[in-house]
């Protein structure tokens, strides 16, 4: 019989970007049930992650103790610990024990080597005011810009093409606005599998007459609905893109007025597509050149049209141009400013935006305000109330460089601690092992988070946090909307709350801080963040949602930007012309074939929640590699098997699945599954621009057995 809660709390789905809206149904300190509730982004729609992916909460593998790691176990790069027998490698200690140990040897290592031989990794599965306090800590208390979070490793590269062209970092139009967009183009993404509400809405708008137009070098679900598929060869987005806007321009259907009044550079894009015809790029794209002419009419020709894209396009050594290309299509058009139009990368995490937006990033303050920029330091020290000078002014080092400057040689700029809230790169990271041969080698690591994750394995000190239905928060989806996640249940045992941590360890490294309530620490941020500053904690408690920029009290916040002028000096878009860039590794003789990693739909990243959520990891318990049946034919291979995959770097085992979505010599696989870490294989080549590396591509061998 159906259980009845003795309580229902409101708060968000603590996974995607598209932020759904929920309610906890809780009973004996449990929860029980979770129901959709009728937010912005999902009018009471959940997905399968949503509804069934709350119990890693009462896991029994959630660390409920400090701990402290034994004295005699020394930390070994190929460590994988069994959650069984922690004891035989850390001790449990009081907190009062374990903060000491850890605020203290952050304290000794700075003073013995520098303010930049500390370094932080916050987290997007964290609130904004957590990942507000946790770069506060590490600009004021450890002394450096050295603080990233896995923003690095999805849509940096976005960023850092969107701050550059238009000037501001986030999507134009929120998902809601397919419904009025003639044309739809998806590109690089899946979000029928990792942002499955949001498919919903595409779907929906599909069937209500929108023409959907499907980029992928794998074939996605969406790839079914849609009015044309273009199934590029993998690694040649700006082949496709260049292509497309070399048609637009050559049939004269740009849009005039818009170049004139709202953009620059325009002349020497023009220029510089000229060598891009579509029967040029056709051959290495892989798309035929009547096929790109007609989807360039289709979109140009719109009255409105949207790209949605994901880290299919971002996560290249050339995403940044990937994603200039994007921009460009956009503005030569016309398309964007206007609802129905605009350009919307996709989020992953539930707040990777607003981890970002609170300066959970190496370069930049909350808000996106430069770190290199005197008038931002001289705010930022006013506002924390520090002595001039106190700040550092370059940008720090960004996650793999974080990881690299470990094990560097020079004394100069390595880094010897660490402190880890929420993050995993011992999963994450690209190139995993030498992740972890960094982690290992560190002198001191401090690891917040709630079960022993591959990267806790490594740690010095484990500080017991909470989980997301056990802390009250704001947090921003994909759509910039900020909304309030409630707190459902008590921490176990004696873990705390990561708000409560995060501010013992700065008391003990000397600052005196003390947040009453998480809405203190929401009320500083709104006095240095100009786009959220008409949304006070009290509206966030009464409308549960707000999307900013929303400048004053009255504001209604908007959800449709660059309406009338662009975020940039000269309130101008500017064009940014991108060439073609091969991949940092191609396939050869030894190893022939090409890695994709992703996600799939009932896993979340490096699988540490949804991995101990009963339902979803009995509907995919095992790892598996995605693989074209005529390529298991060829290596005489079944479905089901166990294979090998390599790459110069590592190798895995795990089980072949028969996929034909992927394109032959393309092998597609999570990355959320430890016992076949997949990113041992990847290649930590870094695109130049964001920092980002090459997820999407390098290359491996498949062999039986
Ligand atoms: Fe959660 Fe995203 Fe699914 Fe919504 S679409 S329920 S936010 S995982």
């Amino acid at each position: 019989a159906q259980q009845l809660p003795d309580q229902k709390v409101d708060s968000l789905c603590p996974y995607c970007g598209v932020g759904c809206q929920l309610t906890y149904h809780v009973k004996d300190k449990q929860i029980i049930a979770v129901e959709g509730r009728d937010g912005p982004a999902n009018h009471a729609r959940l997905c399968v992650k949503g509804r069934y992916g709350f119990d890693y909460a009462h896991h029994p593998q959630r660390l409920t103790v400090p701990l402290i790691r034994r004295s005699d176990v020394p930390k070994s790069a190929d460590l994988e610990m069994d959650p069984e027998n922690i004891l035989d490698v850390f001790r449990e200690a009081s907190w009062d024990e374990a903060l000491s140990f850890a605020a203290g040897k952050l304290v000794t290592l700075r003073d013995q080597h520098g303010k930049k031989s500390l370094a932080g990794f916050g987290s997007a599965k964290g609130s904004n005011e957590e990942a507000y306090l946790f770069q506060k800590l590490v600009r004021i208390g450890f002394g450096s810009n050295n603080v990233d979070h896995c923003t690095r490793l999805c849509h940096a590269s976005s960023v850092a093409a969107l701050l550059e062209g238009v000037g501001s970092g986030s999507v134009s139009n929120p998902i809601m606005d397919v419904a009025l967009a003639e044309v739809v183009i998806v590109i690089g993404a899946n979000p029928s599998v990792n942002h499955p509400v949001g498919a919903s809405w595409i779907k929906n708008a599909v069937k209500q007459g929108s023409k959907l137009i499907v980029c992928d070098p794998r074939r996605s679900d969406m790839a079914r609905l849609a009015h044309e598929f273009l199934q590029f060869n993998p690694d040649t987005d700006v082949a496709l893109l260049n292509a497309m806007m070399h048609v637009i321009i050559q049939e004269d259907l740009i849009d005039h007025t818009f170049i004139a009044k709202r953009t620059s550079g325009f002349e020497a894009i023009k220029q510089h597509l000229l060598d891009y015809p579509p029967e040029l790029m056709a051959a290495i794209c892989g798309v035929p050149a009547d096929t790109i002419r007609e989807v360039a009419r289709l979109y140009a020709s719109a009255k409105t049209a949207m790209i949605f894209w994901g880290m299919g396009v971002s996560q290249h050594i050339h995403g940044t141009d990937n994603v200039r290309c994007l921009i460009a299509l956009a503005l030569m058009t016309g398309q964007i400013g206007r609802p129905g139009t605009g350009l919307h990368p996709l989020r992953g995490q539930n707040n990777v935006q607003g981890a970002s937006d609170a300066g959970l990033i190496p370069m930049m303050f909350p808000d996106y305000q430069r770190v290199s920029e005197p008038a931002n330091i001289i705010k930022f020290e006013e506002l924390w109330q520090l002595t001039p000078g106190s700040l550092d002014t370059q940008p720090g080092l960004t996650v793999v460089e974080i990881m690299h400057a470990i094990v560097q040689k020079e004394a100069q700029g390595k880094i010897h601690g660490m402190y880890i809230m929420g993050e995993n790169p011992a999963m994450s990271d690209p190139d995993v092992n030498q992740a972890r041969v960094s982690l290992a080698a560190l002198e001191h690591l401090v690891v917040q988070d709630i079960f022993l994750t591959e990267t806790a394995c490594f740690a010095d000190v484990i500080l017991p946090a909470s989980a997301f239905p056990e802390k009250t928060g704001s947090f921003t989806n994909t759509d910039r909307t900020v909304q309030l996640g409630r707190q459902a249940l008590a921490p176990p045992g004696d873990a705390r709350q990561d708000l409560w941590i995060i501010q013992q360890i700065a008391q003990r490294m000397g600052l005196s801080w003390n947040y009453p309530h998480v809405s203190a620490v929401f009320e500083e941020m709104r006095l240095c963040m100009p786009s959220i500053a008409g949304i006070s904690w009290q509206r966030l408690e009464r409308d549960g949602a707000v999307t900013y920029p929303c400048l004053h009290e009255d504001d209604v916040g908007e959800a449709v930007v660059f309406t009338q002028r662009f975020p940039t000096k000269d309130g101008l878009a500017k064009f940014v012309a991108a060439g073609l860039i091969s991949a940092d590794e191609q396939p050869d003789a030894d190893y022939p074939m090409v890695l994709i990693t992703g996600r799939q739909l009932e896993h979340w990243h490096t699988g540490s929640m949804t991995r101990r959520a009963s339902v979803l990891d009995a509907l995919e318990p095992d790892p598996v590699a995605l693989i074209h049946s005529d390529d298991l034919l060829a290596l005489q291979i079944s479905a089901g098997d166990i294979v090998t995959l390599s790459s110069r770097r590592g190798t895995v085992s795990l089980y072949a699945r028969a996929d034909n979505s992927s394109p032959r010599g393309a092998v597609f696989v999570p990355f959320c599954y430890y016992e076949a870490a997949i990113n041992k294989l990847t290649n930590s080549a870094l695109d130049p621009f964001g920092k980002i590396p090459e997820f999407k591509y390098c290359a491996v061998k498949l062999t039986a057995g």
